[in-house]
């Protein structure tokens, strides 16, 4: 029997094997425990929040980067061979109405990457990430860091438009974020930002407040990471401008930009 073939009779067995365990009553297992603030759990399925989160908000979090257990050992894939991979996807049901498939797009050797949650009506019909309103205040913050897009890598969670705007379900984002993990792990940037909630639940597989989340790096893989608002938000609520800014900031000193407004 082939190698493969061996593993995906052990990951159904273990899939059964949760399965069973669920009906039991589990809700997750836990992945890493430093201390105690630190543990995180993976959500076998559906919603799950750990004691910690809901004691206190989460220090730090480490994660190791998210692959499937049939990447872990193989190259490092270009940014090419991720597209080609995707090819004309039909893999979720958000195929259904999308216009095009929206990549991501930047410089392939970018220290710094934004990941937000999916394209929106302007960027289906571009095939380009964040084109829209939020798209062009996501342009004004990377100039406001002294950086040009082509400078920087932006892509997504979910790579077709989920109708309405909606936010990607748990299904869609579970089918495509291997994709954004490929991406992550071909530009192995020094810096990833999580633009909002969607793109940190992805690389964290937490259900933590966005709010407990920012303002501080996180690890993933070799990459510090920083969860701020998305864009959309600052567009609904300017009292997030003041948060994101600050950390903009945190990033800019990580990278060595100037963070004295003149300079
Ligand atoms: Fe495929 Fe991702 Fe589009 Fe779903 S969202 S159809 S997985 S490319």
């Amino acid at each position: 029997m082939s190698l493969e073939l061996e593993l995906k009779e052990i990951l159904e067995e273990l899939k059964t094997y949760f399965e069973f365990q669920k009906t039991l009553g589990l809700e997750g297992i836990v992945v890493e425990r430093k201390k105690k603030e630190e543990t995180i759990q993976v959500p076998i399925k559906g919603k799950i929040q750990t004691e910690v989160e809901k004691e206190k908000p989460p220090a730090s979090i480490k994660v190791q980067e998210q692959l499937s257990i049939f990447d872990a050992g193989a190259k490092k894939l270009t940014l090419e061979e991720i597209r080609e991979e995707i090819g004309e996807c039909t893999r979720c049901k958000l195929h259904q109405g999308r216009t095009n498939i929206v990549f991501g797009e930047g410089n392939p050797k970018a220290r710094l990457v934004f990941v937000g949650e999916g394209p929106g009506e302007e960027e289906d019909k571009q095939g380009r990430p964040f084109v829209g309103r939020a798209g062009q205040l996501l342009t004004k913050i990377i100039a406001a860091m002294g950086l040009k897009r082509s400078d920087v890598y932006i892509c997504n969670v979910v790579k077709c438009r989920p109708p309405g705007n909606r936010a990607p379900e748990q299904e869609e984002a579970g089918t495509c974020e291997q994709f954004l993990f490929k991406q992550l792990r071909s530009l192995e940037p020094e810096v990833i930002v999580c633009l909002g909630s969607t793109a940190a639940q992805s690389l964290f597989k937490t259900k933590a407040k966005l709010g407990d989340l920012r303002g501080k790096f996180h690890t993933y893989g070799r990459s510090k990471l920083l969860v701020t608002y998305h864009p959309a938000a600052l567009l609904r609520n300017p009292g997030f401008k003041k948060p994101l800014w600050d950390d903009m900031q945190i990033v800019m000193k990580e990278l060595g930009l100037s963070t004295r407004p003149g300079d």
